[in-house]
């Protein structure tokens, strides 16, 4: 019996639970890979620059300022805020992005090397990396207007004597954390939650591995409670769609929502529209021309 859509986790549990076990020996796959994996590879990072991302709802939009949402649907230009005046916070970015690469490339070549060890026995795995959520694609984010990505999507596979077929489905979404951060986390954040939850509710995605990497020793959660968990539909009812509604009235009515201003400002590709009184026009620091900082 296959686990690889949400209606699958309807099944009785003794049928889940083998999968369920598949699922959990992602990260001891992981491990052993890595400790035979002695070839010669490279991976390349990219990254979206904020400019070229298009409006709808975007997944890091689930939580914090109503108006961001409200802005991203309308469409407003979304601009790097090249004033933030902290460079060492962009570099971290950078070392995330290059994080994420690694991840995805290593689960790649996981996924290739078990499959060749397996596939006598008619077995075989994938995964597919950035994953695109597009109204064209998929009738969720159709219905919502939705753009965004996921990190990657695993599928085991099994051959019935004539065709490869699909048994077994996890998303996963990566995070790189410090370890002051990582020690701390008892569990998924709120906010990654909720974007897991759109990943999982777009692509149909039973199970979700969020993966928070220690940056400093490499510790990594692994696919076990809480890390692993099943689609959420309370979740995504009462929280992600009533948002949605609610972003869409403001659309349609005109009625902006008022400024949530916080730390999350920072990171808004809108403040070139709103203004948020809380990012103030500072001295320029030696080699950087204009700086903006968040007050206490
Ligand atoms: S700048 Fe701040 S208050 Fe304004 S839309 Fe962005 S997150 Fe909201």
């Amino acid at each position: 019996m296959p686990l690889v859509s949400i209606a699958d986790l309807a099944r009785p549990p003794e049928e889940l639970a083998p999968l369920r076990q598949q699922a959990r020996g992602l990260s001891e796959l992981w491990n052993a890979f890595v400790l035979q994996d002695g070839e010669a590879y490279s991976y390349t990072v990219s990254k979206q620059g904020e400019s070229s991302r298009g409006g709808g709802i975007h997944a890091s939009e689930m939580s914090e300022c109503m108006l961001r949402l409200v802005y991203s649907i309308l469409g407003i230009e979304r601009r790097h805020i090249k004033e933030v005046n902290d460079y060492n916070m962009k570099m971290r970015f950078k070392a995330g992005d290059a994080l994420h690469a690694m991840v995805q490339s290593d689960f790649a070549r996981m996924s290739d090397w078990y499959t060749r060890e397996h596939r006598d026995q008619g077995l075989a795995l994938s995964f597919e990396s950035e994953v695109r959520i597009t109204p064209e694609f998929y009738a969720v984010a159709q219905e919502w207007g939705i753009n965004s990505g996921c990190d990657g999507v695993f599928t085991f596979w099994h051959w019935d004597g004539t065709q490869w077929v699909a048994y077994l489905r996890v998303g996963v979404e990566i995070k790189s954390s410090s370890a002051l951060e990582y020690e701390k986390r008892k569990g998924p954040e709120g906010k990654h939650a909720k974007q897991a939850c759109l990943y999982q509710k777009c692509l149909d995605l039973p199970l979700m591995w969020t993966i928070y990497y220690n940056k400093s020793n490499s510790n990594y959660t692994t696919p076990t409670m809480p890390w692993l968990f099943d689609f959420d539909e309370k979740l995504w009812e009462e929280e992600l769609e009533m948002r949605f509604r609610t972003a869409y009235e403001h659309v349609r009515t005109q009625q902006m929502p008022p400024r949530n201003e916080g730390h999350h400002c920072r990171f808004c590709p809108f403040t070139h529209h709103c203004g948020p009184e809380v990012l103030k026009r500072v001295q320029p620091q030696k080699g950087i021309s204009a700086g903006l900082r968040v007050l206490p």
